[in-house]
């Protein structure tokens, strides 16, 4: 299984080399803590976050 990565700019992860959600290549393995976002209009998290599509995120990126 590959390596998953998260994204610098807005902290989606991923395990392929660019974001799909922003389509930044800036991504590092150096990150914990995951938040999967259902419902981007409801989810406090993803309000908190600045995340506004759903999807899976790293809570604090290295
Ligand atoms: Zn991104």
């Amino acid at each position: 299984m590959a390596r998953e990565m998260a994204c610098r700019k807005c902290k989606f992860v991923t395990t392929g080399k660019v974001c799909p959600s922003c389509k930044s290549s800036d991504l590092t393995p150096d990150w914990y803590g995951v938040v999967l976002v259902v419902d981007p209009q409801t989810s406090r998290i993803a309000r908190t976050l600045g995340i506004t599509a759903k999807g899976k995120y790293a809570l604090k990126v290295t």
